[in-house]
């Protein structure tokens, strides 16, 4: 009878991966059973292999590289999590120059990289102008590149500005799209409805919009994380980013543990299927808590990698978390490194700049 019993929920939940590629989402309970079984090896493998081949139908064995540029860690906010939060007295803070950033970008773009991620804490010092006169010098110099900015919540017209300035795409993770997990992991002056709104706001005004969150950051439950693909289900981005929780020493949630790879595995394949030509990047937190992380991510379903092209004297100062690997080496012996590491698995490293289009202008 148990024995009966296995196969048929064997078969119940085979059949949810099924129905999550055809219909490209599920009930939240469903969604529900598929994450509490992310360990089930046997549905973890079936999982991945119709992400896999769902990549390969947009993306053949390319996988995306973006240069990240880490170009400031001064932040305004004092999120729980993150190891450059304002409280964080011990952070050594630093600030890269609008040459430093160009600098980056010439060394990036000698090693084939067309896009640039210019990601950073919510550093008032670079006002909107600034960040303006950054985009459009770094859109003279390299026409051919796109640009990312990842710098938080501004205003609609800020965004506008960046926009018209040369910035094609933005990345905000939504961290938790449950207002009262959102109110643990922040303090009162941040709100989950404004972030949302920021990203409405940006896919309104034509950016290539990214969200996403941490797996297994403090108190998250299995239903916040069904909760968390029904609003990217929604919001249908151009790009997702997870990546697993890593505890920072100098934070709150210090003596909190890690997010679990299997789980962020898991996770990564179903946001394959559920976007099916989302670019979803294989992140630095994954390659931290597991040495071949990156390329299991990228077996799971992502397409991209996001390699620093930070300058090294300040690599190891943007520490989101403990152990963030890739702080110690110059771009190019990352990019090396990365390449061989995907040529190892299959695939291969593409300069191309690998812009998101919608499933039904592809069709159109
Ligand atoms: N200030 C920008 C960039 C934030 S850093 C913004 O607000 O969007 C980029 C991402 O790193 C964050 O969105 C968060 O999801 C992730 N991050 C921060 N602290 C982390 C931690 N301790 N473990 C894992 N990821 C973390």
């Amino acid at each position: 009878m148990s024995h009966l019993k296995n196969i048929e929920k064997k078969r119940y939940l085979f059949d949810l991966i099924d129905r999550l590629e055809k219909n490209k989402i599920l009930e939240k309970n469903q969604l529900c059973e598929l994450i509490s079984n992310n360990e089930n090896t046997e549905l973890s493998e079936y999982l991945f292999n119709k992400a896999r081949k769902t990549s390969k139908i947009y993306f053949g064995n390319k996988i995306y590289t973006r240069g990240l540029i880490e170009f400031t860690n001064y932040c305004k906010n004092d999120c729980y999590y993150c190891g450059i939060r304002r409280s964080n007295t011990k952070a050594e803070r630093y600030r890269l120059t609008e040459d430093d950033i160009l600098n980056c970008c010439e060394q990036g773009h000698e090693l084939g990289f067309r896009t640039f991620v210019l990601q950073g804490g919510e550093d008032g010092f670079y006002t909107d102008e600034k960040i303006c006169k950054i985009l459009s010098d770094v859109k003279l110099n390299f026409p051919d590149c796109a640009i990312t900015l990842s710098i938080g919540e501004r205003s609609e017209q800020s965004y506008l500005a960046f926009a018209k300035a040369g910035a094609d795409r933005f990345l905000l993770r939504h961290e938790t799209a449950d207002d009262e997990h959102y109110s643990m992991l922040h303090p009162d002056n941040l709100k989950l409805e404004n972030r949302k709104n920021c990203l409405f706001t940006l896919k309104k005004l034509g950016y290539q919009v990214g969200t996403g969150f941490m797996v297994g950051s403090p108190f998250q439950s299995v239903e916040n994380l069904a909760d968390d693909l029904l609003f990217i289900h929604k919001l249908q981005p151009a790009m997702i980013g997870i990546g697993p929780f890593i505890p920072h020493k100098d934070t709150p949630f210090s003596d909190f543990s890690q997010g679990m790879l299997s789980l962020t595995l898991f996770l990564i394949g179903m946001l394959r299927l559920i976007i099916p030509n989302a670019n979803i990047p294989s992140t630095t937190a994954l390659g931290t808590i597991d040495k071949q992380g990156r390329e299991r991510g990228i077996l799971a379903g992502a397409n991209v990698v996001m390699p620093n092209l930070s300058p090294v004297k300040v690599r190891k100062k943007y520490m989101l978390y403990d152990n963030k690997i890739c702080t110690g080496e110059e771009a190019a012996e990352c990019r090396f490194c990365l390449s061989n590491r995907i040529k190892s698995i299959g695939y291969e490293l593409t300069v191309d700049r690998g812009d998101f289009i919608a499933l039904d202008k592809l069709k159109a």
